[in-house]
């Protein structure tokens, strides 16, 4: 590798990973099946031994995560889904409602010919299993540390750290320190922030019947709730809830008594699965759209939520970005194999060219869906009830409605292995 305008003495990377999240991790792994003599470093502000401290940890609190079909596939083509397999539910069913409405429509894995619609799976799962394959690689991880100050020079980047007070240069840089990113703010990308003036609720909620796979997305006035099959515990059927409301009333749910809270979540969701017995741990997360004003310069990538980050309500965020980091690992690879220059402007671009389309377009559907069914004029209410009947009337509809949750209606722009 030419080393131009390095530092001296400063330890050298080819890719150096700001933020050891579930992006930054994926990305990590699937750089060192792309070429294992390629020097990584990882950096994660978080100790990971810390990973039940919820607050600090933004990638591996008590969230649970959907996978659609594209991220099955990437994680197995990356001989990682036999590992996270045993600890995911599959969605079977998918039965969209909207709350003192008719419309009401159900889609099913066997009406879409595939297997499951998804998989749901607890973040924690998600992190230990890819923190043991990451041990067996030579990605080499610091945490806890931070980044102090990033410089740019002529062909790499220049990394001062923050505890250890070393300084380190990279080829290129891969900025995965989640929303609105501080790393990206050194070197001048800036986030644009829409907020939903919503917040999302989210906790491990036990239930009478059994979920039979099936995921539940029910709309109401204060906007859309999700119910996601976990496995069970301790005997009892268990469900991942996703509840998004206004401030005021995240704040009430959030200080009401464990008791109060099931009453209210019964009140909204209905005895679909019998009694909500019991919550688990709850956290509020204040819900935005979130994009970079860039995402490639030369020896630079931002990537995951400091890339994008989306409402929940669609369950895309991850699968997005782990689409976009399968891609660029694809990139990354072909480059340094054809010799030439990974962490150049054109091969960053080739990239952002390769995924753009699909960013574009999971976007627009993340952002329109809650949108949609916020909205409480009853023109809207109307329009969206004819639209879920409409779905159950017509399987054409309920397939692009159910492709695009298994990110395959992406799948040109991202990843078709
Ligand atoms: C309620 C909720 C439900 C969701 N459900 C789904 C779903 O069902 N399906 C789906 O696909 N997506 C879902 N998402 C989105 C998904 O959680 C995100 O897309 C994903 O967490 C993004 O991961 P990330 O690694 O980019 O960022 P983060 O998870 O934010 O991780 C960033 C990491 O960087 C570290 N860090 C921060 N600053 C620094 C620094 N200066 N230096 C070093 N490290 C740093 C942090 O400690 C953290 O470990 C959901 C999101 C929410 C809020």
């Amino acid at each position: 590798m030419v080393q131009t305008s390095g530092q001296e003495g400063a330890a050298d990377y080819d890719i150096v990973i700001v933020g050891g999240g579930m992006v930054g991790i994926s990305l990590a792994l699937l750089l060192a099946q792309q070429h294992a003599e390629w020097k990584v470093l990882l950096l994660e502000a978080q100790a990971y031994e810390q990973s039940d401290q919820h607050e600090s940890r933004p990638s591996f609190d008590s969230r649970s995560t959907a996978l659609s079909w594209s991220s099955r596939k990437i994680f197995s083509a990356a001989g990682l889904w036999s590992a996270l397999q045993s600890h995911v539910s599959e969605i079977k069913k998918i039965h969209v409602s909207d709350r003192g409405h008719v419309g009401l429509t159900r889609i099913s894995a066997e009406e879409a010919g595939v297997e499951a619609l998804g998989y749901v799976i607890e973040n924690r799962w998600i992190g230990a299993v890819l923190l043991e394959q990451l041990g067996a690689t030579s990605v080499e991880v610091i945490a806890p540390e931070r980044v102090a100050k990033v410089v740019a020079m002529k062909s790499k980047v220049r990394i001062d750290l923050e505890n250890s007070g070393e300084t380190i240069q990279t080829s290129l840089l891969v900025i995965a320190d989640g929303a609105n990113s501080k790393t990206a703010q050194k070197l001048g990308i800036h986030s644009d922030q829409q907020p939903y003036g919503q917040q999302g609720i989210i906790a491990n909620i036990a239930v009478q019947n059994p979920h039979c796979g099936v995921a539940y997305e029910r709309f109401t006035d204060q906007g859309p709730m999700a119910m996601l099959p976990l496995s069970d515990c301790d005997g009892l059927p268990r469900c991942a809830l996703v509840w998004t409301q206004t401030p005021e009333r995240a704040a009430q749910l959030m200080a009401a008594s464990d008791d109060d809270f099931l009453q209210a979540l019964q009140e909204s969701f209905g005895y679909r699965l019998g009694i909500v017995e019991k919550v688990g741990e709850r956290i509020a997360y204040p819900l935005a759209l979130t994009t970079a004003s860039e995402q490639v310069r030369r020896n630079v990538v931002v990537l995951g939520n400091a890339a994008h980050s989306l409402h929940p309500v669609a369950g895309q965020g991850f699968n997005l970005s782990l689409r976009d980091v399968a891609t660029l690992a694809d990139v990354l690879g072909a480059a340094k194999t054809a010799a030439i220059d990974f962490a150049s402007l054109e091969t960053l671009e080739h990239y952002q060219q390769q995924q753009v389309a699909d960013q574009q377009k999971t976007l627009l559907f993340s952002d329109n869906l809650p949108k949609l069914f916020a909205q409480p004029s009853s023109l809207m209410a109307l329009g969206r009830n004819s639209g879920l009947v409409m779905m159950d009337l017509l399987p054409s509809l309920r397939g692009r409605f159910a492709n695009f949750g298994m990110g395959m209606a992406n799948k040109e722009a991202g990843r078709g292995k």
